[in-house]
């Protein structure tokens, strides 16, 4: 196993990808609000966060900045032991979801989200993923949503739902080419690893290698292949996402993988080994 750094860092032009992904999120905060102004509306039942999500590393990063800026927020209104014990908890919650016996890496699980406390803790950076679910995705059974005759729910999409989508994966390839192709940045992990990565020093990023399990530790390389319900369905098609794969001598990942489990109709993503995390790539 490689000794090299396995902590990430967040850079100055980082901070202002994350400006524009906020201001994405902001186009899917309008539909949402639309949402729940019709039948379909969310109930908040909170289910939808029974789920180990996998998400690309550019948001995994975005969430570790805002908490970290939250830290500071704690720091000054109520002093440094309360902003110690506000991050302490986070990092403790989502390494022990490093330990969660039940994960697959469809995103199946017994537990709660590590961000799931009676609702969402981080919910005004909440990923992509999860501001989709009703909004441009269908729901799972389980959602407590009202629904149409045929078990379904109405959900907004289109050009300017696809014009969204493309932006987001646009900034994320933008993230993957400003970062060194070796370091694992341009990279679809677990969501607590991937947050730990930037949150936690690099001596017990180490020693969570040895400890948590192999399964927590695999990710698919490009963010062409974050490919969950709302990339595939409203986002670049095949053939350019397999361009733009194979200019960078790798492949995109599908769904009809024999044995591949995605079981989730919005938020399982496509989860293919495909490489240890925990070793810098050797990528050409
Ligand atoms: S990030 Fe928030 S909304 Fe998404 S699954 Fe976790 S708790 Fe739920």
């Amino acid at each position: 196993m490689s000794t090299s750094s396995m902590r990430r860092v967040v850079s100055v032009s980082d901070i202002a990808a994350f400006g524009a992904l906020d201001m994405l999120y902001n186009q899917l905060r309008f539909i949402e609000a639309k949402q729940n102004e019709t039948e379909f509306a969310c109930q908040g039942f909170g289910k939808c966060c029974q789920i180990g999500l996998r998400l690309h590393m550019f948001e995994c990063a975005n969430i570790a900045y805002n908490i970290r800026q939250q830290y500071y927020f704690v720091l000054e209104d109520n002093g440094k032991d309360t902003a110690d014990s506000f991050i302490e908890t986070i990092v403790d919650d989502l390494r022990e979801r490093m330990f969660d016996d039940s994960w697959e890496p469809g995103g199946e699980t017994d537990e709660m989200c590590a961000f799931y406390d009676n609702g969402c803790t981080i919910y005004k950076y909440r990923p992509m993923v999860c501001r989709s679910f009703g909004t441009i995705s269908p729901v799972d059974d389980y959602c407590k949503r009202m629904r149409k005759e045929d078990g379904g729910i109405d959900f907004f999409s289109g050009k300017a739902v696809e014009d969204v989508v493309k932006g987001f994966q646009d900034l994320i390839g933008k993230y993957a080419d400003s970062k060194p192709p070796d370091k694992n940045y341009d990279m679809v992990v677990y969501m607590p690893l991937g947050v730990l990565a930037f949150l936690l020093p690099d001596e017990e990023l180490h020693q969570l290698s040895f400890s948590a399990d192999e399964k927590f530790w695999s990710g698919n390389i490009g963010w062409f292949n974050y490919r969950t319900y709302f990339t595939k369905k409203y986002g670049y098609d095949d053939s350019y996402l397999e361009q733009i794969a194979s200019d960078a001598g790798m492949d995109v990942i599908y769904t009809d993988v024999e044995g591949l489990d995605v079981s989730s109709e919005g938020r399982g993503v496509d989860s293919v080994v495909t490489v240890d995390i925990r070793k810098d790539q050797d990528i050409d």
